[in-house]
């Protein structure tokens, strides 16, 4: 069976950058994910602050220039089933889906993180019926309508941006009464005609039949209960980490985001961590590109330590 000099697990910007630098070193390097190449640059209309791009570029264009450049230097693609668990076979890694198991003297973990859920009532059910985390994805079914948006942080402020290009009302909400956006981005967003900010508020339920109808908010500060009619709500209230596979062998916060030293490396000898997944204080596809460089560079001189 092929053992590869390196599994990346994940084909976000720091799965891509890590495959570049990897096949830049000469190490056999295997990228896996379950969809194309790009990770939630797949979901990002555009990139404002790449360095070099002054002028923006897609999360499609960087996805596409990012999977050309790890290819050209080696870098192999699998598209696979979600990886369940990573175990040590003595000092070989297996890297395990449901259906394969995939070995690798080192592996960079790169697997990302996942939408975080209100957990509200009326939230699962209309999924893909009017509630939405993704704006590039499902902004276009919203012509015209009215649409929420919850979150306070960069995602929210920039996607209820995005989504106005469509909607002819979008609702801010988010549950204090300060944004924790960049101010260039909120600026943005107080000089919109199109966006009205609800503060203080959280959703207590999202109301239909068939598809989102209402949401139910609650003002924080008075109690106090108010339906709010909406075609749809997107929400932007963070991400998980997509650590579990990896967890007996990395430490973690107590959110799971996984613990790494400088040179990515986490608990395990040969087991690196990397992007969005890792605990970190800026969480930025620059940043994310910047980690996959440093883990591929870590794993290709413990593997020179290990085989002289
Ligand atoms: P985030 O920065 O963690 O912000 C999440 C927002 O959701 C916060 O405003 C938070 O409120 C709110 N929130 C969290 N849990 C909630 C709940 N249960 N109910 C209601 N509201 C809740 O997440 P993000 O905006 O997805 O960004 C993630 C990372 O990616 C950040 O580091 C961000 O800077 C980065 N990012 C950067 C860009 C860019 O540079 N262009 C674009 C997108 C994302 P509080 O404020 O009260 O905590």
């Amino acid at each position: 069976m092929e053992i590869w000099d390196t599994v990346i697990v994940g084909a976000g910007p720091a799965g891509l950058a890590a495959g570049i630098y990897a096949g830049r070193s000469k190490l056999s390097t295997l990228i896996l994910d379950q969809m194309m190449p790009g990770g939630q640059l797949l979901i990002t209309e555009l990139i404002e602050n790449y360095p070099g791009f002054s002028e923006g570029i897609t999360g499609f264009e960087l996805s596409e220039k990012l999977r050309v450049h790890a290819e050209k230097f080696g870098a192999k693609f699998e598209n696979s089933q979600p990886v369940v668990d990573v175990a040590l076979d003595g000092d070989i890694f297996v890297v395990k889906t449901d259906s394969k198991e995939i070995r690798g003297k080192t592996v960079i973990w790169a697997a990302g993180s996942v939408a975080r859920k209100l957990n509200v009532p009326g939230e699962a059910e209309f999924v893909g019926r009017g509630v939405s985390y993704c704006a590039v994805c499902d902004g276009a079914f919203f012509k015209d309508k009215v649409v929420a948006v919850v979150g306070g942080g960069d995602s929210a402020l920039e996607e209820a941006l995005y989504l106005t290009k469509f909607a002819k009302k979008v609702y801010l909400i988010h549950r204090r009464d300060a944004f924790r956006a960049v101010k260039i981005i909120q600026e943005r967003v107080k000089n919109c005609e199109k966006i009205e900010p609800l503060l203080n508020r959280v959703v207590e339920s999202i109301n239909g039949t068939q598809f989102v109808e209402s949401l139910t908010l609650k003002n924080v500060k008075t109690g106090e209960l108010e339906d709010l009619p909406v075609d749809g709500v997107f929400i932007f209230i963070g991400n998980e980490p997509n650590s579990a596979p990896v967890r007996f062998l990395v430490d973690t916060d107590e959110r799971g985001f996984i613990i790494t030293d400088e040179n990515m490396a986490t608990k395990t000898k040969g087991l690196f961590a990397a992007g969005d997944v890792r605990k970190k204080p800026l969480k930025q596809v620059v940043t994310a590109v910047s980690d996959g460089a440093i883990a591929a560079m870590s794993a290709t001189k413990y593997l020179e330590e290990r085989e002289g």
